[in-house]
């Protein structure tokens, strides 16, 4: 068999060279049947939804922004040991610890903290292993469906603990406390 007419798929179509009859030339068989597809679309059930204004269900296991946590003191959590950097597959996340004054008592739960805490939203896959890794739940997931906005400069991607760190208030007031992500339907 000449290696053109080997077909593995066995979808292989010869194609032909026959001169088309008069009903093709006039293409309305080809159109009706075009029409009849778009037909059946229009009454099928739609895939799409109208975003905004219709939102999805998502999925129980999506996993949205992350948060910095704050103890019920109000005191951040993160103590920059760099575990959730290390287990990042993604190398998105990166710190610089500094270590806490007598002044800052209130502010940081351990004597080192994150001055600087970023993670890289470009090369993060949301793949949860920073919270696992995390000693001090420190590092969450949310259901938050508030998403990563585009933008056109990479460096509006590098989210800083201004973007991260939860409130004040909602550290007081435990609203991410002791919540695996998973479990939260509750997050805005
Ligand atoms: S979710 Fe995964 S990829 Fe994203 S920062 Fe955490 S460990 Fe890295
Ligand atoms: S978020 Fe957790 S794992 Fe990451 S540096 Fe802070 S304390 Fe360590």
């Amino acid at each position: 068999m000449a290696i053109e007419n080997i077909s593995l798929s066995g979808r292989k179509t010869a194609v032909s060279n026959k001169e088309m009859t008069f009903w093709e030339r006039l293409y309305f068989i080809a159109i009706i049947k075009g029409m009849m597809i778009t037909i059946k679309h229009f009454f099928s059930r739609k895939v799409t939804v109208q975003y905004p204004e219709q939102k999805r269900e998502y999925s129980p296991v999506y996993r949205g922004q992350h948060v910095l946590m704050r103890d019920e003191e109000g005191r951040e959590r993160c103590t920059a040991c760099g575990l959730c950097a290390l287990a990042c597959p993604a190398e998105a996340i990166t710190m610089k610890a500094a270590e806490r004054t007598k002044e800052e008592m209130n502010l940081y739960r351990e004597e080192k903290y994150a001055a600087i805490y970023e993670i890289n939203m470009l090369r993060c896959i949301f793949c949860g292993l920073c919270e696992e890794a995390c000693p001090k739940d420190a590092i969450y997931l949310t259901k938050s469906q508030k998403h990563v906005k585009p933008d056109v400069t990479r460096q509006s991607f590098i989210y800083g603990k201004d973007k991260l760190v939860i409130s004040v208030e909602d550290g007081k007031s435990g609203k991410y406390a002791g919540l695996k992500p998973i479990q939260n339907k509750e997050l805005n």
